[in-house]
């Protein structure tokens, strides 16, 4: 074909997509036939990977790198606080002639030392065994990052301690992976299926978050150490036009988001959509779902690329769930499905899902589960952060319930009469004007206001945080629908007429789970009535209502059969996240303290001392003019000041209190959300106040207004 552009065009996304990954292409024509084959074994069937196989990828990876590049490789990982990590080590060796040579060896691809005390670890590592080593993954294809650091291999590893305990978000991951495929491919077995090899967890993650002008960003403490505004009055425009929403792009913003999609596209990274979300400044990205592990890797590099690109573009990209009070908050929806590797998702209802059992039982098996253990799911996405998000009225209530939809509830329900008959089927949907096409209505509508909704093939878990990780909700799907899984596939197995059976299975999962199904509104305050006082499912409204699921005797078990997670790890992972809460509300406060004291009370004073200047002058022309408003404005301005002084008097007091609380964390993480929280709002209110009064050239930090609208 002629090429249009005779070379002088940029280049096209075929030809930049997955430059720098070492993916199947790559491995296939780099890698003898054996070796292909033997790593091949291992991504798809988990055989254990031998020493020379090693090897002779260490060796074709180093060169590929090399040729593109690279000088230095990482074993990039992602411990327990929901970030990356890395420790780059050069390739070179020096040699007798004094020169060196580039090299890597297949034990350096397999194993690192992370030589890590000081990332979380929850008690499973003293320090006296602080060694913790990183193994390579190879289901997860290493990639180069490129930056104004140079170019590095990074190398997908798994974190774990000295004894072999998860470290890591990658670990339970993988074997919650394992854990699922394991159960479904019984229960495909059971119902006949003999084609399918392997059942694929697939993750598609959208991605919320705010952008706002760096030079900003960087006036803002708050937002420099903590990642949301803890002080701001309300400007005169929110959010309540609903216009930004879907809206036209800025071009400040397209210009960034092109880079992104390029940045990412680069990695393997398939970023697909892209809008502007509800509130002023607030965007979205959206990649092409793929295999969990993968997808969790993806979203890490995403967040991470999003930050490093907006910072080329002088903008600052904010993740926090909640950057400002009063506007929308951030999230990141895990739609969730699983297929197997011969293409069938098996979340698919197809056109009639009465006639599919298969379907039926699947679905049936991800709400039993659901509903046995949703303070699981909630845990997943329990974050300080998250806590100022959930149950707001813009955000899922933190209640876990199902959305079905109108045409899978209905089926459900003939299910429970016993007179399984019928499919409601999308009729057309004309829009009255002759030249434009019928569409076909959608079975179901949508509705935003479910924690978990099941969207046409797969489902979408809604409460996890923007900043956080996509593992530990997927963590906790895979886990607890294994658990059901096997459950079925036990029953299947056992049963002389498994057809039989499955009417027997999914009849009972309708009957005894239906309480967790809702289709109406969950912003609602009779939904949370109703939710608690009838159908008893748990209301658990903060990280440390949230958190002790994790160590519950339940989920102790649950893991601890599924092999995702000991009770060593569940303990650490619960005082990692009741740990990372206290100290970010710690970081809060003190940054509160700070801008308290050096920049608001500084800035009221010397307001106080302007208006004050002008009475004396004022009256100095004649004491009869009438200075009522400068003198109420003065009153107003100590009065508040005052307020303001006090509150933060407690606050310190309070977070020192906080230091000397012993026992569990948990008695820790309670007396930060219920004694110093309390303050911080207590201190922000009249911070907020004081805002409002002061002459805006004197305040010391831009402004709500300007942040969210000045880009
Ligand atoms: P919305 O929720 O706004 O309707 P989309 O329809 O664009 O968004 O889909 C959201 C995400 O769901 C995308 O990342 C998409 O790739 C992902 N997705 C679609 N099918 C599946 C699936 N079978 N498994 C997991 N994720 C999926
Ligand atoms: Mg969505």
């Amino acid at each position: 074909m002629r090429n249009f552009c005779d070379g002088n065009c940029k280049k096209s996304i075929s030809d930049m997509y997955a430059v720098n990954v070492f993916n199947d292409t790559v491995m296939r024509e780099r890698l003898p036939k054996a070796t292909y084959k033997a790593l091949r074994n291992t991504i798809e069937e988990g055989s254990t990977l031998e020493g020379p196989v090693a090897e002779v990828v260490a060796s074709a990876m180093k060169d590929w790198a090399v040729e593109r590049g690279a000088t230095h490789y990482t074993h990039w990982f992602q411990p327990m606080n929901g970030v990356t990590a890395e420790k780059h080590q050069s390739f070179i060796v020096p040699t007798s002639d004094g020169k060196v040579i580039m090299e890597f060896s297949g034990k350096e691809l397999i194993k690192g030392e992370a030589d890590g005390s000081s990332f979380p670890s929850g008690g499973l590592r003293a320090t006296f065994e602080a060694r913790g080593y990183t193994a390579w993954d190879p289901t997860s294809p290493a990639f180069l990052k490129e930056d104004e650091g140079g170019i590095t291999l990074c190398i997908p590893t798994a974190f774990c301690s000295y004894t072999g305990e998860a470290l890591d978000k990658k670990t339970p991951l993988l074997r919650s992976i394992e854990a699922l495929q394991k159960q479904a491919i019984r229960v495909l077995r059971a119902l006949g299926n003999t084609t399918s090899n392997r059942v694929i967890t697939t993750v598609g993650p959208e991605q919320e978050y705010f952008l706002v002008d760096r030079d900003l960003y960087k006036n803002r403490k708050d937002l420099v150490y903590t990642g949301r505004t803890l002080f701001g009055a309300k400007p005169p425009k929110g959010q309540e036009m609903d216009d930004h929403y879907y809206g036209c792009l800025k071009e400040r913003v397209a210009s960034f988001m092109k880079d992104i999609d390029e940045e990412l596209w680069k990695l393997g990274v398939s970023a697909k959509t892209k809008h502007n979300e509800v509130a002023p400044a607030q965007h979205e990205l959206a990649p092409v779902f793929t295999e969990a592990n993968i997808a969790v890797d993806h979203n890490q590099l995403t967040m991470e690329v999003m930050k490093k690109v907006a910072a080329r573009h002088s903008l600052a990209c904010l993740l926090h769930e909640k950057p400002f009070a009063g506007l929308n908050g951030s999230g990141k929806h895990n739609n969730w499905s699983l297929s197997t590797d011969d293409g069938q998702n098996l979340l698919n209802p197809g056109k009639t899902p009465h006639e599919n059992a298969q379907f039926l039982l699947f679905l049936c098996s991800v709400i039993k589960a659901v509903d046995m253990y949703p303070e699981l799911l909630r845990a997943s996405a329990a974050s300080a952060g998250n806590d100022h998000r959930l149950g707001g009225h813009e955000a899922p209530p933190v209640i876990i319930s199902i959305f079905l939809g109108d045409q899978l509830t209905d089926i459900l329900e003939q299910i429970e009469r016993g007179e399984l008959k019928s499919s409601k089927q999308g009729d057309m949907l004309g829009v009255g004007v002759s030249s434009l096409p019928m569409l076909k209505r959608d079975t179901t509508d949508r509705n935003r206001t479910s924690p978990f909704a099941f969207t046409g093939n797969k489902f979408e878990f809604r409460m996890v945080q923007s900043s956080g990780s996509v593992s530990d909700s997927s963590i906790i799907l895979n886990t607890i629908v294994a658990d059901v899984l096997g459950e079925v596939a036990e029953r299947l197995e056992n049963s002389a007429d498994p057809k039989a059976e499955i009417e027997v299975i999914v009849r009972e999962m309708v009957i005894n789970h239906k309480r967790i199904i809702f289709n109406g509104d969950g912003y609602s305050n009779e939904w949370i009535e109703e939710a608690t006082k009838e159908r008893n499912l748990p209301n658990l409204p903060t990280t440390v209502d949230a958190i002790p699921a994790l160590i519950s005797e339940k989920a102790i078990k649950l893991f601890e059969k599924h092999k995702v997670l000991n009770t060593s790890e569940l303990f650490s992972r619960y005082e990692v996240q009741l740990e990372e809460y206290t100290k970010q509300i710690n970081i809060e406060a003190l940054t509160m303290i700070e801008i308290g004291k050096r920049e608001i009370t500084p800035a009221v004073i010397k307001y106080i001392t302007e208006v004050s200047d002008s009475i004396i002058k004022v009256k100095s022309i004649s004491e009869s003019i009438d200075t009522t408003a400068q003198e109420k404005l003065i009153n107003k301005l100590t009065s508040t000041l005052n307020n303001f002084n006090k509150a933060l008097e407690t606050l310190e007091k309070k977070n020192a209190d906080a230091k000397s609380v012993t026992g569990d964390i948990l008695n820790k993480a309670m007396f930060y959300r219920d004694e110093v929280l309390k303050v911080m709002i207590e201190l922000r209110s009249y911070g907020d106040e004081l805002e409002g009064m002061v002459d805006g050239k004197l305040w010391p930090f831009p402004t709500y207004g300007e942040l969210l609208f000045y880009l």
